[in-house]
Formats: structure tokens, sequence, C-alpha cells
């Protein structure tokens, strides 16, 4: 018993996720099946499963005119074409279409259809558990912010303190960003990812990417700097703080602290306590709920796994590892020299004390979420005053994406590459540009890095369609670039401590 309790938590998580990998794979969801749920006529639902099938037919059937037109016909790798054509229509729509499948010499016909879904399994019946851990992290992080910035700001003496260390963030925050969408459009201009393609898969993703078009490529979607600024400012802090407005939150949250520096100590000093006990209780809450990292981990990384349509990364190979290879040299070489000459500290330290944060955030793939276990991290184990990372910190998961703008900018001129456009520098500068505004202001959650995306393609005149060709294999490189956005807002906070010295614990 005393060797497993030997085992640090940190290697708990990473067995969790390891175990979940596998757990995944073996339970993996069959791409090739559909669950089909029938309303018979005594109102009893049917369900019946279909596989391996070679074409399927959907028609609507008009028994006025006894004809039946047409509606879509799905070849045998449209399992989720199939569910999403489904998912939109009608509850009516639904149950007045027929649904032929053809498998060999056999027809099947379905009417009156409920729904047409994946079928789920093991693995994916315990995304509960994940869902409940992303959960407990993510409502920590709301009080965690607000306490520790108020203990933080009423120690700091003065608001031209919090505007020096608030420059300097700003700053570094803009810099790391323009250092990481360069290097996405160094890398995918040498090693022209779209160009590796053969003809074939070439072929193939545009015509799926015509076919498939999320909607989220037809929004226009814009981000207006000045509206931006003005809405830092929140007109009811309460209700910033019910809808998670990061930025607003920080805001008052540090003019609340400076201002109580400001009154008389016997009135500033229970507050004051007061907050710092609750910082303590959160800071707590998030030791006790990474026990439960483990579990969590596991269940999350299942999911991703069982779900994952793995054939794709094939086809994108040269993508994703462009993608890789780029977040590899920003994470481990970028931060390590800001680490190493501003923080004046060990990389390796570095790294050694923010790998929970690391996995936590691959498996979250929500910077948000991993917020709280980044201040632990970043105050524990690299001992960084709370004053530096309470306000580093949470600015960074929501103003600095660099994973994302380099994915971005390795993402946009893929796209350019497998169109056949050609990007010049102008258009290279643009997309410098978008890509740090949109790293501005992409939220810290699951997958808003793909929808900034289509505005920095609009930027370039790309069609946003070309979103498409990419969104098979998002979710795997979501999860590897919040691993960087969270590493740089961590590499930030020790460069920041490090030029501040004055500042105490
Ligand atoms: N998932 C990323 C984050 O939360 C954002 C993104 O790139 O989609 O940091």
């Amino acid at each position: 018993m005393s060797f497993f309790k030997n085992i640090k938590l940190h290697t708990w998580i990473l067995i969790g996720l390891l175990l979940g990998a596998v757990f995944g794979i073996i339970f993996k969801v069959d791409q090739d099946m559909l669950l089909i749920e029938t309303i018979k006529a005594s109102n009893e639902t049917i369900k019946s499963e279909i596989s391996d099938w070679d074409s399927l037919k959907v028609e609507s059937y008009s028994i006025a005119d006894s004809i039946s037109i047409l509606k879509k016909l799905f070849d045998k790798n449209s399992q989720l074409q199939v569910i999403k054509f489904f998912k939109n229509l009608s509850k009516t729509n639904k149950k007045n279409l027929t649904l032929t499948v053809f498998k060999g010499e056999n027809v099947t016909t379905f009417e009156n259809i409920k729904s047409v879904n994946k079928k789920q399994t093991l693995a994916t019946v315990i995304k509960p558990i994940g869902t409940v851990f992303i959960r407990l992290l993510s409502f920590l992080a709301i009080p965690l912010v607000i306490a520790s910035l108020i203990v933080g700001a009423a120690s700091l003496e003065s608001i031209k303190k919090i505007g020096t260390i608030g420059g300097k963030t700003l700053l570094l925050y803009i810099f790391t960003t323009i250092i990481a969408i360069t290097i996405g459009l160094f890398l995918s201009n040498i090693i022209q990812p779209g160009k590796m393609l053969n003809k074939e898969a070439k072929d193939r993703l545009i015509s799926a990417s015509r076919e498939d078009t999320p909607e989220i490529a037809m929004d226009a979607i814009e981000i207006d700097i000045i509206n931006f600024f003005v809405d830092i400012v929140p007109k009811n802090p309460i209700s910033a703080m019910s809808n998670g407005e990061m930025l607003q939150i920080v805001f008052f949250a540090v003019i609340f602290g400076v201002t109580l520096s400001l009154i008389d100590k016997s009135k500033s000093a229970p507050v004051i306590n007061f907050f710092s006990g609750v910082s303590e209780t959160f800071i707590k809450m998030v030791e006790v709920i990474m026990k439960l990292a483990p579990f969590g981990v596991f269940a999350l990384i299942s999911v991703t796994i069982a779900d994952f349509g793995f054939e794709i990364i094939t086809t994108l190979i040269w993508y994703i590892l462009t993608v890789l290879l780029g977040l590899l040299l920003q994470t481990v070489l970028i931060y390590s020299i800001f680490v190493k000459f501003l923080g004046r500290r060990s990389p390796i330290e570095f790294f050694k004390g923010i790998k929970e944060a690391q996995v936590i955030a691959f498996s979250t793939s929500s910077s948000a979420a991993t917020l709280p276990v980044t201040m632990r991290c970043v105050e524990n184990n690299l001992n960084i005053p709370k004053k530096i990372s309470g306000f580093v910190l949470p600015l960074g998961a929501t103003i600095n994406m660099d994973g994302t703008a380099l994915y971005q900018g390795v993402a946009t001129v893929f796209i350019a590459q497998v169109f056949g456009f050609n990007l010049g520098i102008a258009e290279q500068l643009t997309i410098v540009i978008t890509a740090v505004l949109a790293s501005i202001g992409t939220a810290p959650v699951p997958g808003v890095g793909i929808i900034m995306l289509v505005m920095i393609l609009k930027s370039v005149n790309l069609p946003p369609e070309g979103i498409a060709l990419i969104l098979g294999v998002d979710r795997i490189l979501d999860m590897c670039r919040t691993i960087t956005n969270i590493s740089g807002d961590s590499a930030v906070a020790v460069a920041i401590a490090g030029t501040e010295k004055s500042v105490e614990k």
C-alpha cells in the first residue's frame, strides 16, 4: 500500500491519461455505425443499428401526390454528415422522411424517424465524469481570481505599480504572440504542408469542405478594438461575475484592491483579511479537486479518443506535424529564453513546476478551466508572488493565446496552399496583425480558435469554408495548443516576477 502512497499526484494524472487513451481505443465509437430510433404506431420507440453500409438515401414522400423527392444521398464514409443532416431537421420533418440503407444486396427502409446518432460505447458514456471535473475547476476560477487579485492589488502600494506591471504584462503578451505567429508562418512556408497533399486527398478534402461547410464559417466575425477596450469596464461587477467576463472581473478587482489601500488601515485590514481567507480556501479547494484529476483526465481523454476519426490524421499528417513542431519550438525554446533571461530561473525547474497544469490543459482544452491549476502551480511550485500571478495569469488566460495564434498562422497558409492561393508579404503581415487581435479576442474555451480563424481567412480573402479542411483534427490540435497557451501565461508571470524583484511574496 505504501508503494501506491509514494506515487505523486502528477504521476497518477499521467497514468489516468494513458489508461484513458487505451480505454478509448478499446471502446472506440464505430465510425461506420448509426443508431436509428424510429417511432411505431403504438408510440413505442425502436432502436436499430446499421453498420458497414454502402450508401444511404434520404427521401421525403408526399402522400397526396404519391411521389418521393430525393433529399440527399450519402456514401459510406459519411457518418457525421448523416447525423448532422438529421440534427438540423425539425421533429416533423424527421418523421416525414424515409431513410433507405443499401448494403450489398440488402435494402432496409426506415420511416417515422426520431433520431439518428452514433452508438455510444463504454468510453463515451463516462463523459459526465469529465464534464463534472471541468465544471469543478471552472467554478473555482472566478472567485479565486477575484479574491487573490483584491489581496494582491491592495498590497501593491500604488496604482502606478499596477500600471507598470500591467503595461509590462501586456507588452510581453503581445510580443510572445507575435513570435508564435511568426514561427507558425515561417514553418508553414518552409514545410509547405498544403503542397504535400496528394492530388486525390486534396480533391477529396476540397469537395468535402464544399459539402460540409460549418455554419460558423458563414458568420461575420469582427473585432472592434475600441469596443474591446470600452468593454473591459463593467457596467455592473455582479453581472460581469455571473457572465464570467474575465477582463471585466480583473478590472473590478484591481480597482477595488487599490482603493482598499487608500482607505484607513483599521477599515481595510478586515476586508483584506477576509479576501485573503477566501483566496486561501479556494487554493485549498483546487488542491482537493486535483485529487480527482486522474479520474477526470481518464474520462476526458477516453471520450476524445473513442470519438476521434483517426483516418483523417494520415491525410493531414504534414499539417499536424507543422503545428506540433511550431508549438514545441514556442513552448520549449521561446519560453525557456523568457524564463531564463527575464525571469532568471531555470527552465527545467519551470517546466517541472507547471507540468500538472499542462496535463490539465491538454485534457480539458480550456485555459479558463485550467486557470486555477495554473495559479496553484505558479504560486506554490515556482514561488511567484500572488500579487503578480493573481494579476498576470487571469489576464493571460483571457488575452494571451500563443498556441492558438501559431496554429492559426499554419492553418491559414495551409488552406491557402490547398486552394492554390499565393500569400505575399503584405498578406502574411495582415495575418500577424489579425492573429494577434484574434488571440486577444479568443475566449479561453475549447474550439474557439478555429472560429476566430474564419476572421483571419477573411482578412486575406481566403474562402472561410477552408476551415472544413482541418476541422477533423481540430480537437487534437486544440488540446496541444492549450498547453502552449497556459505555458505562455506562466512564462510571462515568471518573467514579470524576475523584473519586479521589489515585489515580495
Ligand atoms: N482551447 C484554447 C484555450 O482555451 C483556445 C483555442 O485555441 O481554441 O486556450
